[in-house]
C-alpha cells in the first residue's frame, strides 16, 4: 500500500487533447489497469495518482485528465498549474485529433511553465488498419516541436506504462 511512504516528488502531468481521443482510459490503465468501453462513469474525476520508484527516489505522479471541458476548449489555466509534465493526446485514426494538436499545444505553451516536458501520444493504435496519421507525419511534429512521441493503445496495453514512464523519468531528470 502507499501508507507510510515517504514521497520525495509529486509530479502533476496534465492530459490534454480532443474529446475521445482516449485520455480518461489512458489514465485509466496507467492509474489502476482498468479500461472501460463507456467512460462516462469517470467524469468528474480531477486527477489520479500513482506512486512509483525512480532512482530510488519514491516518485508521486498526480496526473490530471479533463472533465470534458476539452469539448468547449474551456481547460482553465487552474488545469495548467503547477504542472512540469503534459501528454498532448490524439486519435491516430483521426485525422482531425492530429491536426488540433498544433493548438494544444499552443494553448499548452500559452499557460504552463516553460520547462515542462511535453509527450505527444497517437492513442489506439490497436485500431491499426483505420490508421489516419502515419508515424512519421507524428515523428515530424514532435521533432519540430521538441516533444517526445509514442503510440499507444489504452485497450491493449502498449505502452501506456512506458509512455507515462518515459514523461516522468525525463521530469526527474530535469529537476
Ligand atoms: P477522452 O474523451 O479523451 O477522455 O476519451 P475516452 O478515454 O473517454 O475514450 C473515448 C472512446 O475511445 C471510448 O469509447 C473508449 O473506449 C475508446 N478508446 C480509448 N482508448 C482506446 C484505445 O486505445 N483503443 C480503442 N480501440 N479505443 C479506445
Ligand atoms: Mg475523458
Amino acid at each position: 500500500g502507499e501508507y507510510n511512504q515517504k514521497i520525495d516528488y509529486v509530479f502533476k502531468v496534465v492530459l490534454i487533447g480532443d474529446s475521445a481521443v482516449g485520455k480518461t482510459q489512458l489514465l485509466a490503465r496507467f492509474a489502476k489497469n482498468q479500461f472501460s468501453v463507456d467512460s462516462k462513469a469517470t467524469i468528474g474525476v480531477e486527477f489520479q495518482t500513482k506512486t512509483l520508484i525512480i532512482d530510488n527516489k519514491t516518485v508521486k505522479a498526480q496526473i490530471w485528465d479533463t472533465a470534458g471541458q476539452e469539448r468547449y476548449r474551456a481547460v482553465t489555466s487552474a488545469y495548467y498549474r503547477g504542472a512540469v509534465g503534459a501528454m498532448l493526446v490524439f486519435d491516430m485514426t483521426k485525422r482531425q485529433s492530429f491536426d488540433n494538436m498544433a493548438k494544444w499545444l499552443e494553448e499548452l505553451r500559452g499557460h504552463a511553465d516553460k520547462n515542462i516536458v511535453v509527450m505527444l501520444i497517437g492513442n489506439k493504435c490497436d485500431l491499426g488498419t483505420l490508421r489516419a496519421v502515419p508515424t512519421e507525419d507524428a515523428e515530424e511534429f514532435a521533432q519540430r516541436e521538441n516533444l517526445f512521441f509514442m503510440e499507444t493503445s489504452a485497450l491493449e496495453s502498449t505502452n501506456v506504462e512506458t509512455a507515462f514512464l518515459t514523461i516522468l523519468s525525463n521530469i526527474y531528470r530535469l529537476i
